[in-house]
């Protein structure tokens, strides 16, 4: 269609050349996010299905680029991952989910838990479990509180994943597979036993109420989780009702907009003054 002359082709190009223009801006941003201050992390409650308590927090990523205004994670991320800048970045997160999950461990909430997604170009950098080890040390975490979050598309290359999960779990962290279902594992990663939990992916969530195959699958997965004894969070619940059927599949944990938004540091603090009383 970009072919010939004419006026669409003027205004296909002139698009290219934005959109080319905005994935510069989003490169060079992300080299100076951290020290320009635009990051920050919000922190969605994960809770308890069956006593409804709190049971941790997700580190989610926000990043507001100074002319661009909100990013989302899911167009930043893969950039950052193309550049490398996911390392520094990822090492953020880390550290400063860790000290805010210490904050909160002080304030009274000793048994909270943090969740941190972490990307496959992270786990592949050499001296990833070494800096996870450092960061715990440092702001005094813990490591059975922090759960690394991995997407499926990591146990591709299922000889290295295994090597840096033993090493994982030689400090100490638990290990989520994201997005559970929509990708790649192979079930031989959850007989491993190198796996504590399973992140039941939010499309069979928001699916299972309006189909019956949906159901079933989310029904099975969460059988399946107890009888590897795997720890079981269904995500993106966003009705009551979804909530109701997880808990009575005997999910163990949920998280989604139905239960909370992620929050900012400032109304974590109230959220779980809130719920402890
Ligand atoms: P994810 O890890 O699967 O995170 C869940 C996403 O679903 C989040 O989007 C969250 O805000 C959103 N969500 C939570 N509850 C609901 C719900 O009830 N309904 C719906 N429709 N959505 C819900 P977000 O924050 O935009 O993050 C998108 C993705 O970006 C994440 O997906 C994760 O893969 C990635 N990401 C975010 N922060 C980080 C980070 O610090 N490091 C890395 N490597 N990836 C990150
Ligand atoms: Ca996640
Ligand atoms: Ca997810
Ligand atoms: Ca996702």
């Amino acid at each position: 269609a970009k072919a010939h002359g004419g006026n669409t082709s003027c205004l296909y190009s002139l698009l290219d050349g934005e959109s080319d223009v905005r994935q510069m801006k989003l490169e060079n941003g992300l080299r100076t996010s951290i020290e320009n201050e635009q990051l920050q992390i919000v922190y969605q409650p994960i809770i308890n299905l069956q006593t409804t308590r709190v049971a941790g927090l997700e580190a989610l990523l926000r990043w507001e680029h100074h002319e661009l205004g909100n990013i989302s994670p899911a167009e930043f991320i893969p950039i950052a991952e193309k550049n490398g800048m996911i390392i520094t970045i990822g090492k953020w997160v880390l550290e400063t989910a860790c000290r805010q999950l210490g904050e909160w461990q002080s304030d009274g909430f000793s048994e909270l838990c943090m969740a941190v997604n972490v990307s496959t170009r992270q786990i592949y950098e050499k001296g990833f479990s070494e800096s996870v080890k450092v960061i715990l040390e440092e702001t005094g975490v813990n490591p059975s509180k922090l759960t690394l979050e991995i997407t499926e598309s990591l146990m591709q290359d299922h000889n290295f994943s295994t090597h840096v999960f033993k090493e994982l779990k030689e400090i100490g962290v638990q290990l989520s597979i994201d997005d559970f279902g929509t990708g790649y594992s192979s079930l031989s990663v959850l007989s491993s036993s190198q796996i504590d939990r399973l992140k039941i992916d939010q499309s069979f969530t928001q699916g299972m109420l309006g189909d019956g195959k949906t159901q079933s699958i989310v029904k099975t997965i969460i059988d399946m989780g107890a009888n590897l004894d795997l720890e079981l969070i269904a995500e993106g619940i966003e009705t009551q009702e979804q909530e109701e059927t997880l808990r009575q599949f005997g999910c163990q944990y949920g998280q989604g907009y139905y239960i909370s938004r992620p929050l900012s540091a400032e109304k974590v603090d109230m959220y779980l003054f809130a719920k402890s009383r």
